[in-house]
């Protein structure tokens, strides 16, 4: 079932947001955010809302509602699944009228809820892309801007085209910056656990914050350093986080098979235990 929440109610189906007369349709102003319902549970919400409020921002668009308005239309909107749901939760922000001028006038605030059990832990492929992520003066690279996912889009086909379901994006440095829709760790054939550091081309997840927090609780660290993308090639574990997934295997990257690790299945155990406590 989806149930959106758009202008003080909620409907279900493919309930229409942007209009023939919004910026967001023509120019691309509107960014979003994910989070997940776990069985009630609702793992990171805060930030996640706390997100959607500074990618409109980032955007000069003026998020409508606080993040405790957000939180209670989540809570009420959760509450009309059944009690054992796996849901994705998605609020958007989008730049309404104004579709003539350069910055929109008015900011509206929709919200979606879906059925959306978590990924089974079975593990995904990926190959190096072609594409980069913007450098951050070039985009609003720190924003859940969906003008930027045009690229994600484009990242992806590629890879599909090729045989894979994901990407490794670079920066412009050439360097690892993520895979085209979620964070990526690897573990180096010394057992040292490696993530990308943030230097503004890429989204640093709250998935991976969190990641690396439980990893560190369980007597784990997480190297943060540029990662160069050979390092794949040698990699004895790769995986992501992202708010759909949480914490997936990369079991096939470039010609190489990969086995799910340790690494990997821990952080997923720590993060589904953190989740079945939020
Ligand atoms: N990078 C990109 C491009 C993403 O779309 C996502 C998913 N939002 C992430 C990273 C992971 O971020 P988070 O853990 O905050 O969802």
């Amino acid at each position: 079932m989806y149930l959106t929440y758009f202008k003080g109610q909620w409907a279900e189906g493919n309930v229409p947001l942007f209009g023939a007369m919004d910026h967001s349709t023509w120019l691309g102003s509107s960014v979003f955010d994910g989070a997940r319902a776990i069985r009630g549970r609702l793992p990171d919400l805060r930030p996640h809302l706390e997100r959607v409020i500074r990618s409109a921002e980032r955007l000069g668009l003026q998020c409508p509602l606080t993040v405790d308005e957000m939180e209670a239309l989540v809570r009420e909107g959760v509450a009309r699944f059944p009690a054992d749901a796996e849901l994705y939760v998605r609020p958007l922000v989008f730049g309404a009228d104004g579709f003539l001028v350069p910055v929109p006038d008015k900011s509206a605030f929709a919200l979606t809820l879906f059925d959306a059990p978590m990924p089974p832990f079975t593990g995904f492929s990926a190959c190096l892309s072609t594409l980069c992520r913007p450098d951050a003066n070039m985009a609003p690279t720190d924003a859940k801007a969906s003008a930027l996912y045009a690229n994600t889009t484009r990242a992806i086909r590629e890879a599909s085209a090729r045989g894979f379901e994901n990407a490794v994006v670079v920066d412009s440095d050439g360097n690892v910056a993520e895979f085209a829709t979620s964070n990526l760790f690897l573990v180096t054939p010394e057992g040292t656990v490696v993530t990308p550091v943030p230097n503004g081309t890429f989204l640093a997840g709250i998935t991976r914050a969190r990641v690396i927090g439980l990893l560190a609780e369980a007597g784990v660290a997480v190297e943060e350093r540029s990662v160069h993308p050979d390092e794949l090639l040698t990699a004895v574990e790769i995986f992501n986080t992202g708010n759909y997934g949480k914490v997936t295997p990369c079991i096939r990257y470039e010609q190489r098979t990969l086995a799910i690790g340790p690494v990997a299945t821990l952080a997923r155990e720590r993060y589904l235990a953190f989740a079945g406590a939020a």
